[in-house]
């Protein structure tokens, strides 16, 4: 209400937040070796993911994408996943949305909600942002504010990191 007395429009995903469970909310989030070493180093911390099979089966259903699912998946179906609470949010979940700073947070975090395979980004978006709360005529993308560039370079460096997972050195 503050907001909208001093004229500025409140942020979408704060306004998630308040009607509904959000992305960082039960969602598994994938983990590269790469953000696995920015966050320890951002964050200090060694505990923060594991190795897990997905609980909801929608996480291996990346048909259109066999690089994903050679890369990300190890042979027994495990892949490495941010821990979550009991109550299903992510560990990094703050009262203010994520604690991790933006260039720290895992790719897949920053590249939601667009959708994409080996070879770009997709025209359309994933589903799951509240498009119902979206100020009158702007977009999902304008209100999240992601530039395309910005999206464009994390989604390569997204596929140059699953590639190291392939990698005989990795052993994270
Ligand atoms: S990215 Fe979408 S689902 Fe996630 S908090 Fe923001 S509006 Fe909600
Ligand atoms: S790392 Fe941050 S952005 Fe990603 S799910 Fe956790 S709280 Fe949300």
């Amino acid at each position: 209400m503050e907001l909208a007395i001093l004229g500025q429009e409140e942020f979408l995903c704060a306004r998630c937040a308040r009607h509904t469970r959000t992305c960082c909310q039960d969602s598994e989030i994938y983990v590269t070796p790469g953000d696995v070493e920015r966050i320890r180093t951002a964050s200090g911390r060694e505990d923060f993911f594991e190795f897990r099979v997905p609980a909801d089966p929608i996480y291996g259903l990346e048909h259109d994408d066999p690089l994903w699912l050679e890369c990300v998946f190890r042979e027994d179906g495990t892949r490495r996943v941010l821990k979550q609470r009991e109550n299903g949010d992510c560990h990094f979940l703050g009262t203010a949305g994520c604690c991790l700073p933006l260039e720290t947070r895992p790719l897949v975090c920053r590249l939601y909600p667009y959708d994409y395979t080996a070879a770009g980004l997709l025209e359309k978006l994933s589903r799951g942002c509240p498009i119902e709360l979206l100020p009158a005529g702007k977009g999902l993308i304008e209100a999240l504010a992601i530039s395309r560039a910005d999206a464009e370079r994390w989604h390569l460096q997204l596929y140059t990191e699953i590639r190291q997972e392939k990698s005989p050195v990795q052993n994270l």
